[in-house]
């Protein structure tokens, strides 16, 4: 009886190993359409995303953007918001979406930047209480209440061990969207959690390596949200103004189905198409 269990355990191994080994090729399943329609025969839907408010993004981005009549969102932080208030005044006005990303912009404390407002000592009330305020006071600045939000340093939990919790419901209470940092693969409009939406690096990206990004995206009909900091200049975590105006000019040209637009838009659109789905499976099964 032992004898025969052993090899049984050893096959049921086995098979979960096989599992596991072929959930590791994520691009087997990418090479897969989705069965979501974008609106107007278009192949993928494009965001360009911003964090932190940046000075170069008020300075040198969004003129950049504007010229070619692209809109972004941007998740902003109000010290360095407040410094350039006009100017994201105009930019909400003329059709780019200001986010939020939280008050104080708490990460794990592994980073030193962050000690003293680290994710480990946060709760989740506390971490609801910051971004309502955060909403509050973007309202109070730009008179729109914000509806999408990016996590800061792409971390999702508060407390640490045991305690641990994911503030991802608080978002999704708050929020119609939430963006990562450093997603792996773009969205699958027909199924991701728009609270817990990936965010892919445009940082430090040349325009042939995001064209890869975007090429994949056409042929799943995914929505790509590429996040970025700095609008120019050096540093580590800098989107380059070529890179930037290249995606602009590419999406821009009818010819290349790429649907850009904030990420308030396109996550309007598949609510809507949500929707309109649901409402066809209950007249059909009803
Ligand atoms: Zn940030």
């Amino acid at each position: 009886m032992v004898a025969f269990k052993i090899p049984c355990v050893v096959a049921l191994a086995f098979v979960l190993l096989n599992t596991v080994i072929a959930q590791d090729y994520p691009e087997n399943n990418l090479s897969e359409r989705t069965c979501f329609s974008w609106p107007e025969g278009m192949k993928m839907a494009l965001s360009l995303t911003f964090d932190d408010a940046r000075l170069s993004q008020a300075d040198k981005g969004i003129p950049l953007l504007d010229r070619y009549n692209v809109k972004a969102t941007f998740y902003v932080s109000p010290p360095s918001f407040k410094m350039r208030l006009d100017t994201w005044k105009k930019s909400a006005a003329n059709g780019h979406e200001i986010g939020n990303h939280s008050l104080v912009h708490p990460c794990s404390g592994n980073f030193t930047f962050s000690r003293e407002r680290a994710l480990e000592d946060y709760t989740i009330e506390q971490m609801h209480a910051e971004l309502d305020s955060a909403s509050r006071l973007l309202k109070y600045l730009v008179g729109t209440n914000p509806v999408s939000f990016a996590y800061p340093c792409g971390q999702t939990f508060v407390g640490r061990g045991i305690n641990t919790r994911s503030y991802v419901p608080v978002v999704a209470s708050l929020f119609q969207t939430g963006r990562g940092w450093l997603g792996e693969a773009p969205n699958d409009p027909a199924f991701c959690d728009l609270a817990q939406l990936t965010g892919m690096k445009l940082d430090g990206q040349t325009f042939e390596e995001i064209l890869v990004l975007i090429e994949g995206a056409k042929k799943s009909g995914h929505w790509l949200v590429l996040a970025g900091h700095e609008m120019g200049g050096e540093g580590n975590l800098v989107s380059c103004l070529e890179t930037i105006e290249a995606i602009c000019r590419y999406a821009s040209d009818p010819a290349n189905g790429v649907w850009i637009d904030t990420v308030s838009n396109i996550a309007s659109y598949i609510e809507e198409n949500r929707k309109k789905e649901i409402n066809k499976k209950s007249k059909k099964d009803g």
